[in-house]
């Protein structure tokens, strides 16, 4: 009888474990170019803790952010809708230039404040890039903890005072890269007892170009110095990674967390040397090279592992997918949807019928293999299946597509707000 019982209690714990919600970790990177990855084809640096999370997980393959620039893209990663329907179409600048108006629309809830209305614990580490002023910090936008720095970019190797606990300064000594992992690492130990949501934003692999010391040796063969210091911020990236995820197995949580890794634009390459190729240009432009990114989602046991989806998917869909996951009924006016059954191949056919971005005067649509670019005055159309590397413009040749796609933009772009600060919108066509 009491071995019955003990059976009893163990399926029913069991059946508890199983119904739990999981943890969820969001891993961003900053100005990171796909072809650095070796998970994505990169050579040269050695990327074995992301490349895990492929091996484990499924690999995006038309990953993409709402914006090629840093702000804009976290504040649709924040709330699950094109950033631009609420004027967050541009980055603010430093503290001291910002504009007084700058921060993520308190009128937007966030993937934290929802979360954490479904019982999650929620911490952030990173940097945040959403506002300045006290009511945008973090734990006013649903976090219960936060560790980081509030502008764009900072020094790794000097952190300094301007980094903050909750909303206090903190004298950090350690690498930057290190001291975030460290952090992450800590909040997982503190909260691995009821589901928990971490946002880790690292800075890595964004300006300052500032070597981890304890790195160089292994680049030394690297060349060019800006090269090689790039390879050991990027290692310090995976390094955090890795860090992160045997935190995650040594509390055998691995199978009850979903784990994303994402980056906030493409790699701005004359700035850090990161590569986008096959991709054309770089950060701040429409071109694939600025939008199209790493994207890596894995939750072993429940999604396949080594999987490569091909769909395009964005930003955007983290939000919805959260909120999924963690048992909460679909909100409303998203612009993004729950990847996951098309990710574990229970539905069929793509996310979305389209992706549409604005960034000032630059535009873009893509809807299917196609893709609408409109700059200057001038639209351009191209075939990505065919021509992933944006080279053959076909809208003279493909003039009904041509139409098809500026419709579909026109139709979006109706619906959008002006910007709430930065550059006055130019004349599109
Ligand atoms: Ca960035």
């Amino acid at each position: 009888m009491k071995t019955l019982h003990a059976l009893v209690a163990l399926t029913l714990l069991g059946a508890a474990r199983q119904d739990a919600k999981p943890n969820i970790v969001l891993i961003i990177a900053d100005d990171l170019g796909c072809a650095d990855l070796g998970a994505y084809g990169g050579k040269e640096i050695p990327t074995p803790n992301i490349d895990s999370l492929a091996a484990g997980g499924v690999r995006l393959t038309n990953g993409y952010v709402s914006c090629p620039v840093c702000s804009p893209t976290r504040a649709g990663l924040m709330t699950g809708r094109y950033q631009q329907r609420f004027g967050h179409e541009f980055n603010p600048g430093p503290a001291a230039a910002a504009e007084e108006v700058f921060g993520l629309s308190l009128k937007e809830p966030t993937i934290a404040e929802r979360l954490k209305s479904l019982g999650y614990s929620t911490g952030m580490v990173g940097k945040w890039h959403l506002g300045y002023k006290p009511e945008y910090h973090p734990m006013k936008r649903g976090f219960d903890s936060y560790f980081g720095f509030l502008g764009g970019a900072h020094s790794y190797v000097k952190p300094g005072k301007d980094i903050l606990r909750g909303t206090e300064p903190v004298d950090e000594k350690e690498y930057l890269t290190d001291a975030f992992a460290r952090e992450a690492a800590a909040y997982i130990d503190g909260a691995k007892d009821k589901p928990f949501f971490l946002y880790l934003a690292f800075n890595a692999v964004h300006g300052p170009m500032d070597a981890s010391d304890k790195r160089l040796e292994k680049f030394a063969g690297i060349a060019d110095a800006k090269r090689r210091t790039y390879a050991t911020m990027l290692s310090a990236l995976d390094d955090g990674v890795g860090r992160v995820l045997a935190r995650l197995r040594e509390h055998k949580l691995e199978e009850r967390t979903l784990v994303f890794f994402i980056t906030d634009n493409g790699g701005p390459t004359p700035v850090n040397t990161s590569r986008n190729d096959p991709f054309r240009a770089t950060k701040g432009q429409v071109y694939e090279g600025g939008i199209h990114v790493p994207f890596i989602v894995q939750w072993k046991g429940r999604l396949p592992a080594g999987k490569v989806y091909e769909a395009p998917a964005i930003a955007l869909d983290i939000h919805p997918t959260a909120v999924a996951v963690a048992g909460g009924p679909p909100p409303e006016k998203l612009d993004g949807v729950n990847l996951l059954p098309f990710l574990s191949g229970d539905k069929a056919g793509p996310p979305h019928d389209a992706l549409f971005w604005r960034f000032g005067a630059q535009s873009a649509a893509r809807m299917g293999d196609w893709k609408l670019v409109l700059q200057q005055g001038k639209a351009e159309l191209y075939n990505l299946v065919e021509d992933i590397s944006e080279k053959t413009d076909l809208s003279v040749k493909q003039p009904d597509k041509l139409k098809e796609l500026q419709a579909a933009y026109d139709r979006w772009n109706s619906e959008l707000a002006e910007p709430l600060w930065g550059r006055p919108r130019r004349k599109r066509p």
